[in-house]
């Protein structure tokens, strides 16, 4: 046990050590902890969905009755945990993105890295972005593939390991998230694409963070500019702006195909449960109209915010670097004891020297609000 302690003081010593906080409650854009209420500047809710208590009644209204209103599919999907629901999600987000087909996976997680480390040989070669979600990192290091992390957003770094290495290799794919989870930057898809014919490569994105909040069918960055054509696979996680849970990802017959015959996180794994399927469709079926209203409002919000407060920042995820962990964690407990309900990010979920504050902008924060909290980190930085 000595090697865990000595670890673990290790992280309490560098402001790294992580805890769960206590939550009471959540409702709209408030968070309830210690009996405290506070804005919620720390949710992936982009679109204030997963508490609105009218939605939920409605639907439980709607479906309560339904054959599939259930919660535990019991089973994996290749043995009795499926049902005509999924099916009908799995071709709606393949109808959205304008791909052949579509496979729900239990997390983000479990997909991104499902698919990094299921389909590639060790004659393959994998270029991912440095700044990639830890799900792909992690299937990364399970694939047998040999793959090469280039510096974040930096095409002429990657071009310069296509040029090296990509012909050592037999098949190859670039992967990149589309909006980045801890600096809200926003990859350029076009130049990924040029750069996937150039070197003949496949193009996988990660739209997490962009599903909801960009596109004028909600889909994300890469179908905004016409490019779904162009991108091989995409993966979308069902938790963030959709207010639900699982993740889908989308691409042709052969890869779907493939990822049901081979990826141990889809065949080994109990689905989802089916009320959440119902749910997740029910939003996208019949609130559409209302999920487009919130990402405008959202989309106002994160626009007069970047204004205001510029960083690397194109989306709602505002960063607030403050490089040192010891300053970030008391700069949110600053914060949070004024209401705000922001958290620090720390190494290493962001490389050593840029711990930050990462706000999460929702549809229901007023801009005023926000306004409020930059003043307030202005001031203590000053003060
Ligand atoms: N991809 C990105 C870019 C993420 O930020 C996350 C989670 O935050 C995931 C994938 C994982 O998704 P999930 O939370 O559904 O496991």
């Amino acid at each position: 046990m000595q090697n865990y302690i000595t670890e673990l003081n290790k992280l309490k010593e560098n402001a790294s050590f992580r805890s769960i906080k206590n939550i009471d409650e959540k409702f709209s854009k408030y968070i309830l902890s210690e009996n405290k209420k506070m804005l919620n500047f720390s949710s992936n809710d982009y679109l204030n969905i997963s508490t609105n208590r009218d939605l939920i009644s409605e639907f439980c209204e709607k479906y309560k009755n339904h054959p599939e209103f259930l919660f535990s599919s019991a089973s994996a999907r290749l043995l009795t945990g499926n049902s005509s629901c999924y099916r009908a999600l799995e071709e709606k987000f393949a109808t959205l993105f304008n791909k052949e087909r579509a496979l729900l996976f239990n997390t983000g997680y479990q997909c991104n890295q499902s698919i990094v480390s299921t389909l590639f040989t060790k004659s393959d070669c994998i270029f991912s972005d440095k700044l990639n979600h830890a799900s792909i990192v992690s299937g990364l290091k399970l694939s047998p593939a040999t793959h090469f992390r280039y510096k974040h957003n930096d095409y002429d770094a990657l071009e310069r390991l296509l040029i090296t290495h990509r012909n050592k290799f037999q098949n190859a794919i670039i992967i990149s998230e589309s909006v980045f989870s801890m600096d809200g930057d926003i990859a350029d898809i076009k130049k990924l694409v040029e750069l996937k014919k150039k070197y003949n490569c496949l193009l996988m994105i990660d739209e997490a963070h962009a599903f909801g909040v960009f596109g004028d069918n909600l889909t994300g960055v890469s179908r905004e500019l016409n490019l779904s054509c162009d991108v091989d696979i995409f993966t979308v996680t069902l938790g963030k702006s959709l207010a639900s849970c699982g993740a889908v990802a989308i691409s042709n017959n052969i890869i779907i195909d493939y990822l049901i015959n081979k990826a141990s996180g889809f065949i080994f794994s109990t689905a989802l449960p089916s009320v959440n399927i119902l749910w997740s469709k029910f939003l996208l079926d019949e609130k559409f109209d209302f999920l487009l209203k919130q990402k405008e409002k959202l989309n106002d919000l994160f626009k007069r915010v970047h204004k205001i407060y510029p960083t690397v920042s194109s989306s709602q995820i505002i960063p607030v670097v403050l490089g040192d962990a010891e300053k970030t964690k008391s700069m949110a407990q600053y914060l949070q004891s004024e209401g705000f309900y922001v958290l620090p990010i720390n190494p290493p979920t962001v490389p050593v020297g840029t711990s930050r504050l990462r706000l999460s902008l929702t549809s229901d924060i007023q801009f005023e609000e926000i306004r409020e909290l930059l003043e307030k980190v202005n001031c203590n930085i000053s003060g």
